[in-house]
Order: C-alpha cells, then sequence, then structure tokens
C-alpha cells in the first residue's frame, strides 16, 4: 500500500460480512478494499460454522466450503438420557470457516476487490470527503487510507463503531471453546452426519455443549455459555476436558484449539451509522445468542447494505438512512423474538428445576417432531408450531 490510498468503499475486516459486502461492491464496479490483520485466513477459524441447508443454498456454498452435511439431531441430557432425530435428506452443513472466508474472499477479488492481509484499522476520522482510516501492518508500520465509506465488519469487537450506548441496551455475551479432534472411522462414524448438543447443568451450567462432524476422522467438540455476572462460572476449558471424557473422546488428538465470543444486543437498537462510518454483521449484533450463530445473519446485512450503499456512492446518501429497517425486517420478528428468550433460557440451566424442565422439554420434542420441525425450531425459530401457551415452558420461563 503507497501512503494514502484511496477507495471508494474500505471494509474492516475480512469476515464472512465484510467479504460478501466486498464481492457485491466489486461486482457493480466500485472500488473497495477489505483489510484484516489476519495474514492468513485459514487461521483462526474460530467458528463452529453448522448452518442449515436453506443458508447454503440461498449463499450458494460450494461444495469445497462445506466440512460435513448433516441431517439429523442428537440431543444427551439433562442426565445421560440421549434422544435422536433423523432425517432422510440433508437438512445443513458444517463448514470450514477458515474455508469459508478463503472462497468469499477469492470471490471478492476475482470482482475487482483489494485485499490487504495482516493489516489492521486501527482509528479513523472524518474528511470533506469521507473519512480518513489509520491502519497498522504486520511489521508495526503505519498507513493512511482516504475512503467515501468506511464500514466496521470486525465482529463482536466493534473496532471502529464501538459498544452500543447504554440507551441501546446492554449487551449479551457467550463465550465459546472448541477443539478440532481427529479419530479413527469408526468412532467418528457414530458423531456423523448429525448435530450433536449436551444440554443440562450437569453438562455445561448456563449453556450447552456440542459436537459437529467435520471431513472423515475429525469432530469439533464445544461448548458455549452466556455470561453471568451473579454467579461464578467454571472455566469453560475445564468443562471440555470433562465432556471429552465423559463423551469418550479423551484418546482423540487435538488438531486445534480456539474460541471467541458472541455479543449482540437483544432490542437490535444501537446505531449502524456514524458519518461516514457503517456497521456490518456482528458488529451491528447480527449474531443469534439462541442457537450461537450468526454467519447467515452477518451475511444477510451485507445483502441489505450493498444496494443501499451503491445508492449511497450513486449521490443519495439518505438511502443509508433504511438501512436499520431493512436490517431488522430481513432478519425478521423471529430472530428478535430468539434473542429476548436466548438469555432466559441458557441462564436457567443453572438448577435443577430448569433440568426439570428441560426434560419435559425434550420429552415432548421426542413424542412430537421430527428431525425437520426441530431444525424449523433451531434454526429458523419457529416457536409457535409447539402452540404460544407452551413457549414459556419451551424456553425455559415457567
Ligand atoms: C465459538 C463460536 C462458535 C460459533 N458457531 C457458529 C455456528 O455454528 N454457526 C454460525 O452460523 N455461527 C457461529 N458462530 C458465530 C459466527 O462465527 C459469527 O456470527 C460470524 O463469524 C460473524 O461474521 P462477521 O463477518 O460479522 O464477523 P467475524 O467473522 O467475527 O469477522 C470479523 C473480522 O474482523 C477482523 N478484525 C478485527 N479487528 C479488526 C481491525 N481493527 N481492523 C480490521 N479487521 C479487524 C477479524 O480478524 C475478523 O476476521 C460462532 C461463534 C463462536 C465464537
Amino acid at each position: 500500500m503507497s501512503d494514502q490510498q484511496t477507495f471508494e468503499v474500505l471494509i474492516a475486516g475480512a469476515g464472512p460480512a465484510g467479504l460478501l459486502l466486498a464481492r457485491r461492491l466489486a461486482q457493480a464496479g466500485v472500488c473497495v478494499a477489505v483489510v484484516d490483520p489476519l495474514l492468513d485466513l485459514h487461521q483462526a477459524a474460530f467458528s463452529s460454522a453448522a448452518l442449515p441447508l436453506s443458508a447454503v443454498k440461498e449463499f450458494q456454498l460450494p461444495a469445497q466450503v462445506q466440512a460435513a452435511r448433516w441431517h439429523g439431531w442428537q440431543l444427551h441430557g439433562p442426565g445421560d438420557q440421549q434422544r435422536q432425530w433423523m432425517a432422510d435428506h440433508d437438512l445443513g452443513a458444517v463448514l470450514d470457516f477458515g474455508g469459508l472466508r478463503q472462497w468469499l474472499a477469492d470471490q471478492a477479488t476475482a470482482a475487482g476487490a483489494h485485499l490487504q492481509l495482516g493489516w489492521a484499522v486501527r482509528g479513523w476520522c472524518s474528511a470533506a470527503s469521507g473519512a480518513i482510516a489509520n491502519l497498522r501492518g504486520p511489521g508495526g508500520q503505519e498507513r493512511s487510507v482516504a475512503c467515501r465509506w468506511l464500514v466496521d465488519a470486525t465482529g463482536q469487537r466493534r473496532a471502529l463503531l464501538g459498544d452500543p450506548p447504554a440507551e441501546s441496551g446492554a449487551l449479551v455475551a457467550g463465550s465459546g471453546v472448541e477443539w478440532l479432534l481427529q479419530l479413527p472411522l469408526p468412532q467418528w462414524n457414530q458423531w456423523s452426519e448429525r448435530l450433536s448438543f449436551m444440554l443440562g447443568r450437569a453438562w455445561v451450567p448456563q449453556g450447552y455443549g456440542w459436537v459437529f462432524p467435520m471431513q472423515p476422522g475429525q469432530l469439533k467438540l464445544g461448548v458455549c455459555r452466556l455470561h453471568d455476572a451473579s454467579r461464578r462460572q467454571p472455566p469453560l476449558h475445564q468443562l471440555l476436558s470433562q465432556l471429552q471424557l465423559r463423551l469418550h473422546l479423551a484418546d482423540a488428538p487435538v488438531l486445534d484449539r480456539h474460541g471467541g465470543l458472541i455479543r449482540s444486543t437483544i432490542r437490535r437498537r444501537e446505531p449502524h451509522q456514524r458519518g461516514p462510518l457503517l456497521g456490518l454483521g456482528d458488529a451491528v449484533s447480527t449474531g443469534n445468542l439462541l442457537g450461537g450463530e450468526g454467519i447467515r445473519h452477518a451475511m444477510a446485512s451485507s445483502e441489505v447494505l450493498a444496494p443501499l450503499l451503491l445508492q449511497a456512492l450513486g449521490g443519495r446518501p439518505d438511502a443509508l438512512r433504511r438501512y436499520p429497517l431493512q436490517l431488522r425486517r430481513r432478519l425478521g420478528w423471529r430472530w428478535s423474538l430468539s434473542g429476548r428468550l436466548a438469555r432466559r433460557t441458557w441462564l436457567g440451566l443453572n438448577s435443577s428445576a430448569g433440568d426439570q424442565r428441560l426434560e419435559r422439554l425434550l420429552e415432548g420434542l421426542q413424542q412430537k417432531s421430527s428431525a425437520e420441525e426441530l431444525s424449523a425450531l433451531l434454526f429458523h425459530y419457529r416457536f409457535e408450531r409447539y402452540g404460544w401457551k407452551a413457549l414459556p415452558y419451551l424456553l425455559g420461563w415457567r
């Protein structure tokens, strides 16, 4: 990068949101650059990256980024019980998150976007023609870049927008830790083709554990938990080691250890724009805490922002005022409801009463629901199928 380069749009963050936006803008002929401190997009692949099939189709994700397909659910808990729901067709995929980022980056650069790996945006200021961003490179060198619009796509870190103001409501946070395990095929087969979750306070208090299949011979084993300042919570690594022992996975070599945070406001009323700075993806709370997932929601935010940003670049900056509302509509009322319910659902799993509620819920699901219906509940938030009266029970309110 030479001193004071100029782009129409500069995107901070080469996650799914930033890279998809770069691709959409470059395809429309915009001079756009993406910067990210990662030197290699396969590094720090922190996300479990499970998606429903609808998202795989909607974003046309190719086979090369799908590590495994799944067509069922396996739920362990609250004690040693184990329940299974299997469909006769695929319901979703577990992605190779690093592979997804690399594929999106290849698509964006093929369309003409500039990708600057090893560079982080350290700060920015408004300028007559937009913004000036200050970048730091891999060797600590500093550069500045001028742009008409600057996009904060730095995920839950919100490196440029900062945390939302108090009036937008508190950020609800969950931490996840995940290990990539290598194991013999006969053992891997027991966990393949399904998403497995471990629920209940004897497994993971105020959260859940999971085993997701990757390519043959590899599994992701993880735990995620919502933060609760009023309670001492055991370290996540300790819970993960216990899970490994209890699931007879202790002999499997660990190929990679990673993890991270999901942080979202519940109502998503935070500012999405500050002058020439726009927020995208998890930086504006698209991560969903109920399912601990947000790749498809982050990519949806790029789909919403791209046409509005094109209008702004074409001389109609007012178009961007519609962004927060259009994004809320795209995510839908079910998304908001699930966000609100996440806190109660997970934080409530800390007592025998919580385990009993969970037991009743799982029993009911086993009797009444198919694998497809479980997907509709957990990925499409179709709570009403269980009747509005059942909702408080379903989500642990009573
Ligand atoms: C443990 C865990 C498990 C998860 N499992 C799932 C799952 O199964 N399914 C699912 O859909 N979602 C899952 N998620 C959530 C999902 O990964 C996120 O919602 C999604 O990655 C958000 O995309 P994004 O592009 O908004 O941000 P991110 O993917 O977080 O990308 C942000 C990028 O910004 C870069 N960056 C940071 N600071 C700067 C800076 N100053 N300048 C420039 N760049 C910067 C980072 O290096 C990063 O590459 C999980 C998350 C965690 C933590």
